[in-house]
């Protein structure tokens, strides 16, 4: 099941990597424990066997994609040489490679001249733009919605900035009424917007952000770490699709490609629209940069040594799949959206469950019906538990009674959250597998259900 028909391009492109180290004297890396290598690397994969099988489309639960074959193989590559992007001196070709592969996805946003580059991850990728926002406008408050990634309040503790959070509404969006009242009453230099929550895929309404902005001149941060991508699909819903088409009008951009671009883990980016605020990462190392007089990523990057090897990876994945309306990259998205809306319509047909909000990305949210909230928390549980028995691997999440107000009819709600289903379709191929996904879903409530009675 795991592809090993692509390790062949491996070895031939190692061949031409060696290629262009022809002028150097022979020699025979040999390290020390070669002998047991072949030992060691089965008692790893014996190890690993103990996971969710991630790769695979019944794998229909947290944010996890594998990574595309080429960054697998382009990061393997990069490994024989393991560059280090912090400076020009420790990664001259994955440097250029990187700045590359980040303009290209600032340019989906509509950026040409920008500043950003590759992170850690989206935390990383997010304190940065906070600590950003906190250096132009200090003591103000950070504001994200209730249903904004946790990381925002943590990462404001952090940078000593003081956080509040806006309420969301019954689609888990930011109350962007709610967010007027607060930003009337001063004081607030940030407003996060989260383009795609982590628990529901939610879009908040950012054009009601933006028109804020006109009034109070605050910061907007978009938080598309996990939704960022989506501004190549089609066929969004309407709110989603105009936050979509206004995030370039961000002051500063977080985009995962760990999640959805196809990378595997240690890939974030973090994107500011104003290229000046270079100039707040100023510091005076005496010792990394000599080699030359050209921008070194580490001078405008919190992270000091970062991977090289991410950016092969990313630069090697967007030559293959670039980053275009319509192209096979964009419709793979789109395959995820539609698969999310067809497992979505099968729940709604069905009496057995309480469904609420539509999905606006790829991440369906859903409950088993029950006499009270605190039952049907209960059956999430042991349906999740059957599931996996039947080798569907969802998620579990809580998350507040309101998002399924509209159609919990009769259930008591003596629970303000309730424990749901969550079930993220972020692989191409989980349209292709829906009608599996939902007989086998199906399946284990049945079990659960008779078990119960
Ligand atoms: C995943 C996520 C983060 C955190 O990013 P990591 O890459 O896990 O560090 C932040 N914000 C949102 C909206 C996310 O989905």
């Amino acid at each position: 099941m795991l592809d090993q028909k692509s390790m062949s391009a491996l070895v031939e492109a190692l061949k031409r990597l060696d290629d262009g180290f022809a002028g150097l004297p022979a020699y025979e890396g040999n390290a020390p424990g070669m002998g047991q290598l072949a030992d060691v690397l089965k008692a790893t994969a014996e190890r690993l066997q103990d996971n969710f099988p991630y790769f695979h489309p019944l794998y229909a639960g947290q944010m996890l994609k594998p990574p595309h074959p080429v960054a697998r193989l382009a990061y393997a590559l990069a490994m024989w040489i393991n560059p280090n992007n912090h400076a020009l001196d420790g990664g001259r070709a994955t440097s250029l490679m990187e700045k590359e592969a980040v303009a290209e996805i600032a340019a989906m946003f509509g950026w040409k001249n920008f500043l950003g580059h590759l992170c850690g991850g989206g935390t990383m990728a997010n304190l940065e733009a906070l600590w950003v926002a906190g250096q132009l406008h200090p003591k103000k408050t950070i504001l994200a919605s209730e249903q904004a990634h946790y990381t925002h309040k943590r990462i404001s503790g952090v940078l000593q900035l003081a956080f509040e959070s806006v309420p969301c509404d019954a689609r888990g969006r930011m109350d962007v009424q709610a967010l007027a009242k607060r930003v009337a009453r001063g004081d607030v230099g940030t407003v996060v917007a989260t383009m795609g929550t982590t628990a529901t895929g939610s879009v908040d309404a950012l054009p009601g952000i933006l028109a804020l902005r006109e009034k109070h001149s605050f910061r907007i941060h978009a938080d598309a770490a996990y939704g960022g991508y989506f501004v190549l699909a089609e066929h969004l819903g309407e709110n989603a699709a105009r936050a979509f088409a206004g995030i370039g009008e961000a002051d500063s951009i977080v985009i995962d490609p760990h999640k959805h671009g196809l990378q595997p883990y240690g890939c974030g980016c973090v994107l500011f629209r104003d290229p000046e605020v270079g100039r707040l990462y100023k510091h005076d190392s005496p010792y990394t940069y000599f080699s030359s007089a050209e921008l070194h990523l580490g001078e405008i990057s919190l992270e000091c040594s970062r991977p090289g090897a991410a950016a092969a990876a990313l630069w090697a994945t967007q030559r293959l799949l670039p980053l275009t309306h319509k192209g096979e990259f964009a419709q793979g998205l789109e395959r995820g959206t539609k698969a999310a809306r067809a497992l979505f319509e099968k729940l709604k047909a069905d009496a057995r469950f309480v469904t609420g909000f539509a999905p606006e990305l790829d991440i369906v949210v859903f409950v088993p019906r029950a006499a009270a909230v605190s039952e049907a928390s209960q059956l999430t549980r042991s349906i999740f538990e059957a599931a996996a028995k039947h080798q569907l691997h969802l998620a579990v999440a809580e998350l507040p009674v309101k998002f399924w107000e509209e159609n919990l009819g009769a259930m008591k709600r003596d629970r303000e959250t309730i424990t749901c289903l969550r079930s993220v379709l972020m692989k191409p191929e989980h349209l292709d597998w829906v009608e599996r996904i939902w007989e086998l879903l199906s399946l284990s409530t049945s079990e659960v259900l008779a078990a119960n009675t």
